[in-house]
């Protein structure tokens, strides 16, 4: 049933082995690892990728130093932060870019001081980075998509109503890659998709804002929403309560936020997207280690433009599978996900 992930007390605490690539931790130079990360209003980047980076880094370089910055979704305030960075003699940056496009000039002024730099989670256009490590984004899309279609298959197998779409930031090319991959699925699912917006800087109020509308304007017509992510899932699901829209349409989402798994739980969200932010986080600690130390990271997948690449793999969660996944991983325990704020 809905409940099923609360109702059991067996939770498994092993997690998982994070990063497959080797290196040898001994004689690791001292040294500054810029950590530069694009936003706060997803939970991931202050309360999984931060401290997951920061500890591997400890533990592969205990003489190294994290400098730490995140841009709230400001590409301007970024380029200034890498700035400050190198100004404060950072040996390399771990870069997740706000604006893919503008961040070139980044790893450009990085460049002239020979600073590398590792593109973190979203590719960034132009300029010479040294190692990209991210999930499989189109993948993500796919997965969003099709547990989409087999809900609405259930829910409205008639097809009489059409699909929303909420995309993420334009200026990300994760959200390119994420919406690529969810109109593979939908355009050929014989539900109509009724609007498309991409949200800017990712911003849960401005979905929020611009669901409202779309509530409004296809009253009854409305038997699916596809999210990007938790965020801009959470906008859609609080604008559709204020309408109090019945019946109430799967929505999809992703990052695994814990307000979103309770949200599945609760029955108001279907599904979620579970990537791994310990192996991402990790396997990038490592790749900056391995430049700290002179040693050209290697990636495990197809190098993107002849950068050597790690993707890593995505998994789609709707309630049944919470448990063999998020719990099972040590992600959430139990008692957080039942425990209600
Ligand atoms: C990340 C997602 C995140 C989104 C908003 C994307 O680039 O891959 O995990 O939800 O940005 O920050």
């Amino acid at each position: 049933g809905a409940l099923a992930a609360c109702s059991s007390n067996d939770d498994n605490n092993s997690g998982d082995s994070g990063n497959t690539s080797s290196s040898d931790n001994g004689g690791s130079k001292s040294g500054k690892i810029a950590l530069l990360l694009p936003e706060s209003k997803t939970a991931r980047y202050e309360a999984q990728d931060k401290p997951l980076f920061t500890a591997k880094v400890k533990e592969l370089a205990p003489n190294a130093t994290v400098l730490y910055s995140n841009a709230d979704q400001d590409a301007s305030k970024q380029q200034q932060q890498a700035e400050a960075a190198l100004s404060q003699g950072a040996d390399v940056l771990v870069l997740d870019p706000v604006d893919g496009k503008a961040a070139a000039s980044i790893v450009n002024e990085a460049k002239q001081q020979n600073v590398p730099v590792v593109a973190y989670d979203r590719l960034i256009d132009g300029g010479q980075i040294s190692y990209y490590v991210t999930f499989d984004n189109e993948q993500v899309g796919v997965e969003q998509g099709k547990a989409l279609v087999a809900a609405l298959q259930k829910s409205d197998p008639d097809k009489k109503g059409g699909i929303i779409m909420i995309n993420g930031s334009p200026t990300d090319n994760n959200a390119t890659l994420f919406k690529k991959g969810a109109h593979s699925v939908l355009d050929d699912s014989g539900y109509k998709i009724l609007a498309e917006y991409d949200t800017p800087d990712w911003s849960p109020d401005k979905a929020q804002s611009w669901m409202e509308s779309q509530v409004t304007k296809f009253s009854g017509q409305i038997s699916g929403v596809y999210a990007a992510n938790d965020g801009t899932a959470g906008g859609a699901i609080a604008a559709m309560k204020g309408a109090n829209v019945s019946p109430w349409p799967p929505v999809t989402g992703q990052d695994a936020e814990l307000a979103a798994v309770q949200r599945i739980v609760a029955g108001q969200q279907y599904m979620t997207i579970y990537k791994s932010y310990k192996q991402e986080a990790e396997n990038a600690a490592q790749a900056a280690v391995d430049l700290l130390n002179d040693k050209t990271p290697t990636g495990q997948s197809d190098p993107t433009d002849g950068v050597p690449t790690t993707l890593l793999p995505v998994q789609a969660v709707t309630v049944d599978k919470i448990k063999d996944s998020i719990i099972k991983d040590g992600f959430y325990t139990v008692d957080q996900i039942c425990t209600s704020d």
